[in-house]
């Protein structure tokens, strides 16, 4: 049996352990230290954003942009099916109702055609999920929110360092959620972010995020006592995720630049195979920079697919599966609709196979997945 070489590998630059041991020896470990005040300030200076607060996960910054949201019952927040729980989850929290709306077959995106069909009178936001880290055709989307009043949420969670038409995703709509999983370009293990892009906001995030109580303003000297003043809940991330976390924005041009090679290597190779239709590749509108987040194939159906990935784990590679369609889930039936025909989002999710990539992959091991892959194809 050979080695299985693994899907993902979480990011590792070497410095972490550095960084972690200053927090430990600042005897601060607890949230909103140095390392997590860093890592705010780095994020809003190399994004032009307004203000970036870190959390304990994406699925954290999604709740606190939902709440912020302000969402009465009945509410409906519109969003693709394809995408991960949390996105749903997080308007459940918010206290909305999720409509999904198909996907596009090319981006995998929310198709923006489609979405103008599904608002009504109780349509609040509309969350835009980048998948693989390539942008949502924002424009139309901005524009869509502009005329019927609605909040626009970016489901920023795989497009850290991603751009449409030169501006860093997450910083477009009126909130931005990034994720620093294990699995994301970036990592604290677990954690997130939240971008702020209307100050109107920052206080109430801030109070939201410190279990409902005004300690950020009484750190600042704002106030000179602190109280409980709203509904919250603990989202500041632990100082030792943070330095792991700051060790990585060090190298955040590094990290992406690597990834994009191996995504141009795999683009390269499979790009005759797709001349011969014996498979389909990520499109990247011109408007779009991504960040090498993920590559993936696209096979004829589910049986081939299920065929590759037994073929590819035979030879000792990881290649796994996306999302299943959340309208399809048990969760999903009960507290979602779908608005429109499913024409693209079950079809194109059942073809869809994503191959390893992660930091510093080695070329032999991509060499080899290469192979393998060639070789199903013969
Ligand atoms: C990873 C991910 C999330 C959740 O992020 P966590 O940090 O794991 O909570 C949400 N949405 C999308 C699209 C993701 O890929």
């Amino acid at each position: 049996m050979v080695l299985m070489l693994s899907f993902n590998v979480p990011p590792f630059v070497g410095e972490e352990l550095i960084y972690v041991e200053q927090a430990v020896k600042n005897h601060k470990i607890s949230g909103d230290g140095e390392f997590t005040k860093k890592c705010n300030k780095w994020l809003e200076n190399k994004f032009s954003a307004q203000k970036v607060l870190l959390t304990t996960s994406g699925t954290s910054a999604l709740d606190m942009a939902m709440l912020l949201c302000g969402f009465q019952s009945g509410d409906e927040v519109i969003l693709p099916s394809y995408t991960f729980s949390s996105t749903a989850t997080s308007i459940l929290v918010g206290g909305g109702t999720p409509v999904f709306v198909d996907i596009r077959p090319d981006t995998m995106n929310i198709d923006e055609t489609k979405i103008e069909a599904a608002i009504t009178s109780r349509t609040k936001a509309i969350i835009a999920v980048h998948y693989a880290g390539v942008a949502c055709e924002m424009d139309t989307i901005m524009d869509i929110a502009r005329r019927h009043n609605l909040k626009v949420i970016e489901d920023a969670a795989q497009a850290v360092m991603s751009t449409y038409k030169g501006k860093f995703l997450g910083t477009i709509g009126d909130f931005g959620c990034y994720s620093f999983h294990e699995t994301k370009n970036y990592s604290m293990g677990e954690g997130g972010a939240l971008v702020i892009n209307d100050s109107a906001y920052n206080e109430r995030a801030e109070i939201l995020r410190e279990k409902g109580t005004n300690r950020s303003k009484f750190f600042r000297g704002q106030v000179d006592k602190y109280t409980w003043v709203d509904v919250g809940d603990s989202y500041l991330p632990s100082e030792l995720n943070a330095a792991y976390l700051w060790a990585q924005l060090q190298r955040a041009d590094e990290i992406n630049n690597n990834r994009l090679e191996t995504w141009q290597t795999y683009y390269d190779a499979f790009k005759p195979l797709v001349d011969k239709k014996l498979l389909e590749i990520p499109t990247v509108p011109a408007e779009c920079k991504h960040n090498g987040h993920m590559f993936y194939l696209k096979l004829k159906n589910l049986d081939e697919r299920t065929k590759f990935i037994q073929h590819m784990r035979n030879n000792g590679v990881g290649c796994v599966f996306h999302y299943v369609p959340l309208h399809s889930a048990p969760a999903g039936r009960k507290y979602c609709r779908f608005h429109g025909e499913d024409k693209f989002t079950t079809i194109e999710s059942e073809r869809l196979v994503r191959l390893p990539m992660y930091y510093g992959i080695s070329k032999e091991d991509l060499n080899y997945v290469m192979a393998t892959i060639k070789k199903f194809f013969e």
